[in-house]
């Protein structure tokens, strides 16, 4: 609403207005020569010839001037007088009589006449009083229209400062409500007249009162004034089970000096009459800083501090570890197998877990204690307070025994392990990014040595972090020198005394380090996808060192060969692998592919799709190192699995123990019932082979049998073997 009135200001049109009279008289040629007269100056002029014509014509216009006649036929003039007060008209009304009698004239002025000339009259001495007269009723109506529109105009303001949703308020000399809106209902929760006479400090926040001190007790004005001031008031208690509780209000505060202002003949003297102030609601501004806030440093399913908030109270911690001398620790936490829970239960469960885990996780640590979530299964513990190796040992073993229940997700029981990895300040490191990552490589320590557990940075991880880095760029220069070999382990049928099938394993001819098995190297070729290239190497050379041969491509004898888990993950693995090996000319029935448990489980619905194209091409294949993985059989069901080889640690058990004996015989029996072929792996005695021909296991590989060997030696035990059976054959 545009409000521009300035009050004092009188439009001009009102100064120039045409004048409009009514003439009432009975006789009519005082009333003709009384117009007549009028019409050397105005215009707009009616007559009435009694009383009562005369109360009719006023009701139903508005004149500036009438001259009333006294003594009229059916109303008198003093009855046009009592209707024109009664009705509370404002035109002024000049009598003009016969009459002489003081009474009349006295009756006429107590009635309001504005002035009375007698019968006959002077025009100019008339015209004089009637000029006066429009004078005075244009003066009075003005003042009146500026009366009205300066109800008017404060109504609009009280109207618009009632109404504004910020808090308004005048504060007296002292400091006191002298006025407040009715916002502060809404906004603090107090009646207007519980705050009318208080002082503006009872109403702020303890905290920022000397703040508040500049901003209620402002002398400046305008724009010298303090502007957006935040502050918090306080709140009537809204909740009534709680009246104790101090709510607040946070609120943007302007405030100015009021002065009345004294203009003496010089100069002009503003005296300070108190402080005129608005206070803005700021909650949702506030809470939507804070939100934003919050998201920058909150993980926000845990809602644990994420990483950024973590190194914000690392570098604080650092630096007042620093000053002091303490020691400080950090713990990378990672949990065990969770990429296996999201991917068979989803991740609305992965999501509850990591919930319920940090929860636990949380419950075991102190109150200055940081654990943030860095993202995924990740999680970090910062403990800033002096504390020693002693003490971090605790802590990492509460954390692992907090993990020792199960956790329930939809109705199943599920177990999750946590790996801790431990730095401490200054011991390992005193760089902020080295101690994070001190702590990330014993996490990976724990992991590779078997999970569950904890281990503190040392310097042989150190080591082997160097070594890793020397391995994998080793690696990358290996095909390049040809420096890979290809060894072959036969695998032979006790019952036909033949060998039916041949692994083929991969060796790396280090120039320093000599003949390396691919337990050495083959982790890091994964990490570095360096594997990529190995695998095809292998099949390359698999190809030409067997296949090329006459009598091994004669032969029936089945070609093994590893595969790693990068490789069944690549996204066009089965349909490569398929169109590679055929233009290799390796017939899909005389291959088999060995792969790990633990390969599949990480993604259990591509691996069956991805498998079962391999299987429909006809290649077989094979559950290698069987049982020691993550073993949940299922999977037996529903994967195309052709072989199962049973580990050489089980083996290794045969005669060691009945257990490890029993267990062999389980797995053979539970291979035959589901009509699986089985190979025993690592078979290094007699003892051991019989034991295995007695289950009905047939088919085995270890030292006892050959061990790996170059091609030129596997391909004459091939040879040789091709001529036994040609001799038996023509015998
Ligand atoms: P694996 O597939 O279980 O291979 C059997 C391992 O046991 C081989 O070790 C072999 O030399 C060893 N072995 C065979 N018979 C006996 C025995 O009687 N006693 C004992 N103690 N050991 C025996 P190797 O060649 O060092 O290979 C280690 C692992 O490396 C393999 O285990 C396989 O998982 C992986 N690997 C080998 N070649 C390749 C390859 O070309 N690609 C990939 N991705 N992995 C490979
Ligand atoms: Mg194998
Ligand atoms: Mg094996």
């Amino acid at each position: 609403m545009e409000t521009s009135l300035n009050d004092s200001e009188v439009p001009s049109r009102q100064l120039h207005r045409p004048v409009s009279f009514l003439v009432v008289d009975d006789e009519q040629r005082a009333r003709k020569s009384l117009i007549e007269l009028l019409n050397t100056n105005w215009t707009d002029i009616t007559e009435a010839e009694d009383g009562e014509q005369a109360i009719a014509l006023i009701q139903k216009r508005q004149f500036n001037l009438i001259i009333l006649d006294l003594n009229m036929p059916t109303k008198s003039g003093d009855q046009v007088l009592a209707f024109i007060r009664d009705n509370k008209i404002t035109t002024p009304v000049i009598v003009i009589s016969g009459e002489a009698s003081i009474n009349k004239v006295t009756e006429a002025m107590r009635l309001g006449a504005y002035d009375i000339f007698r019968k006959p009259y002077n025009f100019d001495e008339l015209e004089h009083a009637i000029r006066n007269a429009l004078d005075k009723s244009r003066i009075e109506e003005e003042k009146s229209q500026i009366q009205s529109r300066l109800e008017h105009s404060e109504q609009l303001h009280r109207y618009m400062v009632d109404n504004s949703p910020d808090l308004i308020y005048i504060l007296d000399l002292e400091g006191r409500f002298t006025f407040v809106n009715n916002s502060v209902k809404r906004l603090l929760g107090y009646d207007k007249a519980q705050l009318i006479g208080k002082h503006y400090s009872d109403i702020v926040v303890e905290e920022d009162r000397l703040k508040a001190e500049y901003v209620f007790n402002e002398r400046r004005r305008e724009s010298r004034s303090n502007r957006n001031v935040e502050l918090r008031l306080k709140c009537i208690p809204t909740d009534p089970s709680r009246p104790f509780e101090v709510t607040t209000r946070p609120i943007e505060l302007n405030s100015m000096g009021i002065y009345a202002v004294d203009a003496s003949e010089d100069k002009e003297v503003a005296t300070y009459q108190g402080t005129y102030g608005v206070a803005r609601d700021i909650s949702s501004r506030k809470e939507a800083e804070k939100m934003i806030t919050y998201q920058a440093y909150h993980d926000l399913l845990t809602k644990l501090p994420n990483r950024a908030m973590l190194y914000d109270r690392l570098d604080l911690a650092i630096k007042q570890a620093e000053r002091t001398g303490e020691a400080l620790i950090i713990m990378f936490l990672d949990l065990d197998r969770f990429k296996l829970i999201n991917d068979s239960f989803g991740h609305v469960v992965g999501d509850q877990l990591l919930i319920e885990v940090a929860g636990r996780l949380k419950a075991e640590i102190r109150t200055g204690d940081t654990l943030a979530r860095l993202g995924g299964d990740e999680f970090m513990l910062l403990l800033p307070q002096p504390t020693s190796r002693e003490q971090a040992e605790r802590v990492a073993q509460k954390l692992i025994a907090s993990m020792q229940q199960p956790f329930y997700l939809k109705k199943k029981e599920v177990y999750v392990n946590v790996s801790i990895g431990i730095s401490v300040f200054p011991d390992d490191t005193d760089d902020i990014n080295m101690l994070v990552k001190n702590a990330d490589m014993a996490m990976y320590e724990v992991k590779s040595s078997g999970k569950n557990g904890y281990v503190f940075f040392n310097d042989k991880l150190e080591h082997a972090a160097a070594e890793k880095i020397s391995i994998e760029s080793g690696l990358r220069n290996a095909i390049k020198n040809d420096e890979l070999e290809m060894f072959y382990q036969p695998q032979f049928d006790l019952r036909s005394e033949r060998i039916v099938g041949v692994e083929a394993l991969l060796r790396w001819n280090h120039p320093k380090l000599g003949l390396r098995s691919p337990n050495y190297f083959i982790e890091h070729a994964e990490e570095s996808r360096i594997i990529d290239q190995l695998s095809e190497w292998v099949f390359n050379r698999v190809a030409v060192d067997l296949f090329s041969d006459k009598t091994f491509q004669d032969s029936d004898i089945k070609v093994s060969i590893n595969l790693s888990a990068t490789d069944i993950r690549q996204k066009e693995f089965p349909e490569s692998l398929v169109s590679y090996i055929e233009d290799l000319h390796i017939k899909p029935s005389r291959l088999e592919i060995e792969i790990t448990e633990n390969m599949f489980m990480s993604d259990m619905q591509s691996c069956i799709y991805k498998l079962r194209v391999l299987s429909n091409k006809g290649i077989s294949i094979a559950i290698d190192d069987f049982g020691t993985g993550y073993s949940s059989l299922n999977y037996l069901r529903e994967l195309p699995v052709h072989t199962v080889k049973i580990d050489y640690s089980f083996v290794s058990e045969i005669e060691r123990s009945e257990k490890g004996a029993a267990l062999v015989a389980a797995i053979v029996g539970m291979a035959q019932g589901l009509g699986i072929n089985v190979i025993a792996e690592g078979v290094e005695s007699t003892a051991q082979s019989e034991y295995l021909e007695s289950l009905g296991c047939n088919i085995v590989q270890g030292f006892l049998f050959g061990r790996p060997v170059a091609v030129n030696d596997f391909l004459g035990a091939v040879a040789t073997q091709h001529a036994k059976i040609s001799t038996q054959s023509s015998a």
